[in-house]
C-alpha cells in the first residue's frame, strides 16, 4: 500500500508495535497489512481423499480444497461452501486440524485446514479447477511433494496414526483416478 486509503496521503515506514508497517503521517492509518483467512480442506472419501487442480495456479499443481473466507462466513461456512463449489461434494466437518501462517511477498495468508468427511454428492470439477483427483494419502503425499499440502497431509497423517508405507519407486503413470471436467 503506498497511499492512504483514508486520505490519499503518500505513506511511510515506521516502527510501529516492533515492526516496520506503512502508516499515513496525516490521518495516523497503519497499514497492519493483517492476513487473508483461506480455509482447506482434507476431504475424506471413503478411504481415499480428494485434490483437486486450479485452473489459474495450474503450474503450481495439485493440492487441497479450499478458498478465501467470505465476508460474514464462518471458516466452517467457507471451507464446506469451497469444497462443493470445486469438488460437487456436500461435506461435513469433522475437526480443525490445524492452522498455518503464510508470508508470500505482497500478501499474507491464514491458513486454516479441516478434515472433512464427505456426506453426498459425486466428485465433479467446479468453474475454476480443471481436473479432481480421488487418490490414496500415499499418492496424495507423492502429488503435493515439497509444498505446504505435504507438511499438512503429514501432519493429518501422524494425527490419525495412518499408516502407509513410503513408496517403494515412483509410480510410471500418475496415480489416482482422474475426474476431468470433460467427463462430467
Ligand atoms: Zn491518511
Amino acid at each position: 500500500m503506498k497511499y492512504c486509503p483514508e486520505c490519499a496521503t503518500p505513506l511511510n515506514q515506521e516502527e510501529i508495535y516492533s515492526k516496520l508497517r506503512m502508516a499515513c503521517t496525516n490521518c495516523g492509518f497503519i497499514d497492519w497489512a493483517n492476513p487473508a483467512p483461506v480455509a482447506a480442506a482434507i476431504l475424506r472419501y471413503g478411504k481415499q481423499i480428494v485434490l483437486v487442480r486450479n485452473k489459474r495456479e495450474d503450474r503450481r499443481g495439485w493440492g487441497l480444497p479450499g478458498g478465501f473466507v467470505e465476508p460474514g462466513e464462518n471458516a466452517e461456512e467457507g471451507v464446506l461452501r469451497e469444497v462443493l463449489e470445486e469438488t460437487g461434494v456436500k461435506g461435513r466437518v469433522n475437526e480443525v486440524l490445524m492452522t498455518h501462517g503464510v508470508q508470500r511477498t505482497k500478501k499474507s495468508f491464514l491458513l486454516i485446514v479441516f478434515e472433512v468427511q464427505r456426506l453426498d454428492g459425486e466428485l465433479k470439477a467446479g468453474d475454476e479447477i480443471a481436473e479432481v483427483k480421488l487418490v490414496s494419502l500415499r499418492d496424495a503425499l507423492k502429488l503435493v511433494e515439497g509444498r505446504l499440502d505435504e507438511h499438512i497431509l503429514s501432519h493429518w497423517a501422524a494425527r490419525r496414526s495412518i499408516r502407509f508405507k513410503p513408496a517403494a519407486s515412483r509410480a510410471a503413470s500418475t496415480p489416482g483416478t482422474n475426474f476431468r471436467r470433460d467427463q462430467t
